[in-house]
């Protein structure tokens, strides 16, 4: 490697990632240079590394995948304003076109030209030095570490199912599935004031996670029953046809059934006579808009119970291992790190 190249983790096949060098991106003059700190793999990640395509957007290899990502300013372009070097900070990895009818409306989460980290075609961050538009990077406080910080972009979405739900304090919620996204709705919905927070999950240890950030009532899915005709708000994270169902027959009269996860299957079967006859509004979420600065601000009051969602920490020359240890969410694993500039013993 000379001085000009950066180590990164380039998926080479279905489930093979392996340590590759490329040369440090230069900048353009509204971008900044960021030294790549720390990566959470995100469960979009975990799908591209096993089947290779989400829907109809296909891997090209190699790859580099990563979108949640924290880390340090080394250089700033010319015509950068925000920042100086040494600021520590979180990358948004969206970066629309800002002059289409949707970013215009403030929807940029849905702009055509949407240049997102890691999907492809284009290059995530899971690599020691990234170029990115100081307008989609925000600093972060001193309290906050980065691998904390790399939670901004799952917690985003949840604070977009929340702005999707119109969420007022009050409001019972029921949260199903407890990985990275359905524990930072938690956050969320605790920060925005509802009255009760009810989750649901398998996995025992996620539930006791999920109270540590604020959830009311936990359920375990298969051993215990879901109330019905109870919550106002629905957030299904999971995807699962099963739990879509569930959701709908746990929503009161009136009820907002949110839909993040996305479901194995193009097509899904929901009980739309059950919906019409309770007039149950369906929401999607897709990704995220404007929220990165609130997510930044619950994440530094969270201190310190964030650390129970980091559930595995690895280096980049360990990058195998690090994607191994994602796939098992039928474990406890929650969230896996990935330091990009430090080296393992
Ligand atoms: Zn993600
Ligand atoms: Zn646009």
């Amino acid at each position: 490697m000379n001085a000009l190249e950066m180590k990164v983790a380039n998926l080479v096949e279905l489930s093979k990632v392996e340590v590759g060098y490329e040369e440090i991106p230069s900048i353009a003059p509204n971008e900044v240079l960021i030294k790549v700190e720390a990566v959470g793999i995100c469960g979009s990640d975990i799908h591209y590394y096993k089947h290779g395509h989400i829907g109809k957007r296909t891997v090209q290899y190699p790859h580099i995948q990563g979108h949640e990502c924290a880390g340090t300013v080394v250089e700033v372009g010319s015509h950068v304003t925000k920042f100086s070097i040494g600021d520590r900070v979180a990358v948004e990895p969206g970066v629309p076109c800002r002059t289409c009818e949707k970013c215009r409306s403030g929807k940029y989460n849905l702009c055509d030209e949407v240049v997102f980290l890691s999907t492809p075609p284009y290059k995530g961050t899971l690599r020691q030095y990234i170029n990115h538009p100081e307008d989609y990077v925000f600093s972060i406080p001193d309290s906050l570490t980065f691998e904390e910080a790399t939670l901004a972009e799952p917690l985003s979405v949840g604070i977009h199912a929340l702005n999707r739900a119109n969420l007022k304090p009050g409001m019972k919620v029921l949260i199903m599935g407890m990985g990275p996204v359905g524990l930072m709705a938690v956050a969320a919905t605790n920060y925005f004031n509802a009255e009760e927070i009810a989750v649901t999950d398998m996995v025992s240890h996620k539930l006791e996670v999920a109270k540590s950030l604020g959830a009311t009532q936990t359920i375990e899915v298969s051993k215990q029953e879901i109330v019905e005709n109870y919550f106002d708000v629905v957030i299904e994270t999971s995807g699962a046809e099963q739990a879509l169902a569930s959701a709908v027959n746990s929503l009161k009269k009136g009820g907002k059934l949110v839909s993040i996860g996305f479901p194995r299957q193009q097509n899904v079967t929901l009980d739309l006579t059950t919906m019409l006859q309770k007039e149950i509004d369906l929401l999607t979420v897709y990704r995220y808009a404007n929220a990165f600065p609130l997510a930044i601000k619950i994440l530094n009051k969270l201190k310190d119970i964030t650390s129970n969602i980091i559930t595995s920490t690895y280096v980049l020359d360990d990058i195998s291992g690090a994607m191994e240890k994602a796939c098992e969410t039928h474990l406890d694993t929650i969230k896996v790190i990935v330091y990009l500039n430090e080296s393992s013993l």
